[in-house]
């Protein structure tokens, strides 16, 4: 790979599409973002991307090669390219061929795959996982995905679609409702939103006073629940327990599947770092088979959370390419 090569990294959100040149050192030499506007078919969204695209390239020194584009997006394909059926952007077809949209303006390689994968990827490449053919990334925002690399592989599975870990179920009796139709689902309690509904049952079954108390529901964040554990507040704290031992129990499971090195935690609830890692450690530990334990390391990511979206999707096109 010449020092001249360079890919495109694009992120497709809900909200912000974010997108960036990258290069194989996992540098970002240009990025910006535009609104997605989920409302409108995904060809607009690949038009305005093109000529954000365009503009971004007249920032750079001349000379530059690009080599391919990687996408990260939700309901993401990888074997066909495709995004199929994404409930946060109703514009889009029921199945749109977002790789073949992008090759109608770039003869060059179009990888697609979910924003978890691509996370895991990025790690692989520029952060934490560098070396490691055997971890799972766990992304911890609005809800929970996950990105399982085996044998220095990621894992898609027959149907491209494996390792959706936040929709397995760790509430037989039925549990909390989830976005996707289901209850008791592992997301609806381990991720940003997750640990914020656990809040609200404790200070229902609660009389103590906590900060938290004061905050409608629509105030409470994973970040004030964070600096309420910090300051002592044992209802944060107790939050944080629960929230560790439901976690660890799944990775847990997920560790006698595939048998990985390490375990990264990233995303928005994943920067409370210790609050979450230490309970989620110590839970992981006891539910697991005791051949396995000792072996499996708990980590925080090493990729910068700004560019992260964007390195994850660049990191998947390098990764192909090779
Ligand atoms: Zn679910």
């Amino acid at each position: 790979m010449e020092s001249s090569h360079v890919v495109i990294g694009i992120d497709i959100g809900g909200t912000t599409t974010a997108l960036g040149f990258v290069d194989r050192g996992g540098k970002v030499l240009a990025k910006t973002t535009l609104p997605t506007q989920g409302f409108e078919p995904a060809e607009t969204l690949v038009l305005r991307v093109c000529d954000a695209i365009f503009g971004l390239q007249r920032e750079l020194t001349p000379g530059l090669k690009l080599q391919g584009i990687g996408i990260g997006v939700p309901n993401a394909n990888h074997a066909k390219g495709t995004v199929e059926g994404p409930v946060n952007l109703p514009g889009w077809d029921a199945v749109s061929d977002l790789a073949g949209l992008f090759h109608r303006h770039f003869q060059l390689p179009v990888a697609v795959t979910n924003d978890a994968n691509a996370a895991a990827i990025g790690e692989m490449l520029f952060g934490a996982a560098k070396g490691l053919r055997d971890f799972i990334v766990i992304t911890l925002g609005t809800g929970l995905g996950s990105g399982i690399v085996a044998n220095g592989e990621l894992v898609y599975g027959a149907d491209g679609a494996a390792g959706e870990l936040g929709h397995t179920v760790v509430d037989p009796e039925g549990g909390r409702h989830c976005g996707c139709g289901k209850q008791g689902c592992l997301e609806t309690y381990a991720s940003a939103t997750g640990i914020c509904r656990t809040v609200a049952v404790l200070l229902a079954e609660r009389r103590d006073p906590s900060p938290l108390r004061q905050l409608g529901l629509a105030q409470l964040t994973a970040k004030r629940v964070s600096e309420a554990a910090l300051a002592g507040d044992p209802t944060a704290l107790e939050a944080f327990e629960r929230t560790g031992r439901i976690l660890g129990m799944k990775l847990a499971d997920a560790v006698a599947h595939t048998g990985p090195a390490a375990i990264f935690l990233f995303g928005g609830l994943a920067m409370a770092g210790e609050l979450i890692l230490a309970p989620t450690r110590t839970w992981l530990e006891k539910f697991l088979f005791p051949a396995y334990r000792g072996k499996v390391k708990l980590l925080p990511s090493a990729i910068d959370q700004g560019s992260a979206a964007v390195l994850g999707a660049a990191a998947l096109i390098w990764n192909e390419l090779e």
